[in-house]
This record gives structure tokens, C-alpha cells and sequence, in this order.
């Protein structure tokens, strides 16, 4: 295509766009529409507002991505829903700057600063192309982010000088093993015995572009009866006191390790995260549903109701589904003796990766 032609392509395309975002309602004076198109190794984004977008874009790789800060903007409106090159789009704040994150399925080849503003109709707009590699080189490599749960000074629940801490992190390398058989990438957010914040867990799955975030805890009650495997997905209301307690108490791990517990929240808190809040919380569920499944046809001991929610710090990533497994009780004896048991260990984790395998395979 000559230049010309090219030139003429983007007008009628930024034309077109224009007059489909005027069908949407602006709700939000500071509202920003994103909107994608896509082709063959291209992708252009254009972000419309009322306001004069004030912003800074730039290229990051590993995972390849596009970040664009705006300043004095509030909100995002996703428009389109499916995307052949965009993974994720991620949108946080921190001192009146708002920042966007394209996460890529593929890294851009030479990204030519198209950047530029331009006042149309009343709309000011922010256009940006990307040269991309060929989507077919790729191999589409799901991430996941284990956690051990607690470290450091955080033991997490203790019995008869055994201490959840260790348990966690054992579990978390047997999974880490089995996941890189099966060729994900995997990362775990603490690989040695120490405390990391848990709004720093939850960064670091979001800064890894995770697809599955999966926090590895033992529980522990004053039942002494109580036993079993379990999982958790979020709730912003705990399902039931045991899940409450539960959380409450992991929860203040970072206060035990003498840190304070940042509000996880005020990052994403005064932003519209498009959509993706809602289709986060779905994908979570799925996953806690297909592991209790699994692991009733695999004759594990689960809890009663083994799939329960409630409001962990840890699962609040907005954009990574994120689920919480308690391999067991560390307060009840049968529990105990097999969580310490390497050949336990070794048999949850295998399970857990096929799963995580049947769910990426059922996505495709
Ligand atoms: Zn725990």
C-alpha cells in the first residue's frame, strides 16, 4: 500500500471510530474509550476523550507490552471485548496518573512512536500503532504465579514445631516442578523462607501478566475434627464464619511480620478496570470448581463444602484469576501427618498441575 493510501486508511478509520464512540454516553467528563483494531501484525489503539490527554507511551518486554501514563484521567472504557494480539488490558493509579497496560500475545517488532493528538469533533484523541510478529511463531505459554503462603517472620499456623511457612514453600517448588514439565511459565513469589507483603504477591502476578495466580496455604481451627482439602476464590463477603476467621487471620500476616497492611484496593479503588473485575471473578470460580471436581474423581479427602469464598487480600487481584488452596488442617492429626508427608505433598501438587493443564486446555 502506498503512503497515500495508508494516510487515507487512517482517516477513515479514525472517522468510523469517531462516530462510533459518539453513540456511547460519557458518564465521566475524564472518561477515556479505548478502542483496538487489528490486522495482520498490526495493531492501533485509539483513545478518545473529552479531555486533552496528556500522556507518555512506552515499549516494555518480558512480558512484551505497551504502557501508556495519562495524567488527570479517571476512568477507562474497554470497547472492544475480544482481542487476536492484546492478553489483557490492566489499568492502575497512583498520584494522579493513571496508567494503562497492553499486555501482548506478541512482542512488537519495531514500535514506531505513532503517537500523536489530534482534536476532532470535540474528541481528542490519542492514536498509537504497533508493528507486531507474526502471531503463528509464537508459542502460547500460559504463566502462573505460585505463593507460598506466610515466611519469615510469619510461621502461619503452628503445631508441635511444625510450621505452615515450610509446608507452603514445599508444596509451592513440587508445583513449580510439575508446571515446568508440563512447559508453563512459572514463577513463585517467594522461593526461599521469607516475608513478602501480600499486596507485594499480588504486584508481582499482576507485573508478570499471570493467567493464574494459586496461594498455597494449610488451615488450621479449634475443631480439631475438622479436615480435608479445600480451595478459595474471592468474596467481598465471606461465605460463612470458619471462611471469615480464615481469612481475617491471613489477612494480618502482614501485620505480624511488623509491616502494615496496605490497602490493597486504593490502587485500582477510583478506576474503572473496564470489565475485567467481573470476567477475573468468573474465571476464578471455574478454576475452584474443576479443582474440587478433580479431586473428588481422585478420591482426595476434602472439607465439606470445599469450595468457599471469602475476602483474602491475597485473591484481589482485579485482572489475574487468583484462587487460595488449603492443602489441609495442621489442627487435625490425620491432616497433619499427611501434609508433612513428602509422598502427600508430591500427590496434591501433581493433581493440582494436571488441573491447571484440563483448564488452560479447556480455554483453547
Ligand atoms: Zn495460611
Amino acid at each position: 500500500m502506498n503512503t497515500f493510501l495508508k494516510f487515507l486508511n487512517s482517516i477513515v478509520s479514525i472517522i468510523i471510530l469517531i462516530f462510533v464512540n459518539s453513540i456511547f454516553i460519557h458518564v465521566y467528563a475524564d472518561n477515556i474509550n479505548i478502542y483496538s483494531i487489528e490486522k495482520d501484525n498490526s495493531l492501533r489503539l485509539l483513545l478518545s476523550s473529552e479531555k486533552k490527554i496528556l500522556s507518555n507511551s512506552f515499549i516494555l518486554e518480558d512480558p512484551p507490552r505497551l504502557v501508556v501514563d495519562i495524567e488527570n484521567i479517571d476512568k477507562f472504557s474497554k470497547n472492544n471485548f475480544e482481542y487476536k494480539y492484546i492478553k489483557k488490558i490492566r489499568a492502575s493509579k497512583s498520584n494522579n496518573k493513571a496508567r494503562l497496560v497492553f499486555d501482548l500475545k506478541v512482542p512488537a517488532k519495531n514500535f514506531k512512536k505513532n503517537t500523536f493528538l489530534k482534536k476532532i469533533s470535540g474528541e481528542y484523541i490519542l492514536l498509537i500503532d504497533l508493528n507486531l510478529f507474526s502471531i503463528q511463531n509464537i508459542v502460547n505459554k500460559n504463566v502462573i504465579v505460585i505463593d507460598a503462603g506466610h515466611g519469615g517472620p510469619d510461621p502461619g499456623a503452628v503445631r508441635n514445631n511444625i510450621k505452615e511457612k515450610d509446608i507452603t514453600l514445599a508444596a509451592a517448588k513440587i508445583l513449580r516442578e510439575e508446571l515446568l514439565k508440563k512447559n508453563f511459565t512459572v514463577y513463585l513469589t517467594r522461593g526461599s523462607d521469607k516475608y513478602i507483603k501480600l499486596r507485594n504477591r499480588v504486584k508481582f502476578a499482576r507485573n508478570k501478566s499471570a493467567d493464574l495466580f494459586i496461594s498455597i496455604h494449610a488451615d488450621s481451627t479449634s475443631n480439631k475434627n475438622t479436615k480435608g482439602t479445600s480451595i478459595y476464590s474471592l468474596s467481598e463477603k465471606a461465605s460463612d464464619k470458619l471462611s471469615q476467621a480464615l481469612a481475617d487471620r491471613d489477612n494480618k500476616s502482614d501485620l505480624i511480620a511488623g509491616l502494615d497492611l496496605d490497602d490493597l484496593d486504593k490502587d485500582v479503588s477510583d478506576i474503572l478496570i473496564d470489565l475485567s473485575r467481573r470476567e477475573t471473578k468468573n474465571s476464578s470460580i471455574s478454576f475452584a470448581e474443576l479443582f474440587i471436581d478433580q479431586l473428588t474423581q481422585h478420591n482426595f479427602n476434602l472439607l465439606r463444602r470445599p469450595h468457599r469464598q471469602a475476602g483474602f487480600a491475597v485473591l484481589k487481584a482485579p485482572d489475574v484469576p487468583s484462587v487460595l488452596i488449603e492443602m489441609g488442617f495442621i489442627s487435625n492429626n490425620a491432616d497433619l501427618k499427611k501434609l508433612i508427608n513428602p509422598n502427600f505433598q508430591k500427590k496434591l501438587m501433581k493433581n493440582t498441575a494436571n488441573i491447571i493443564e484440563i483448564y488452560f486446555t479447556a480455554l483453547k
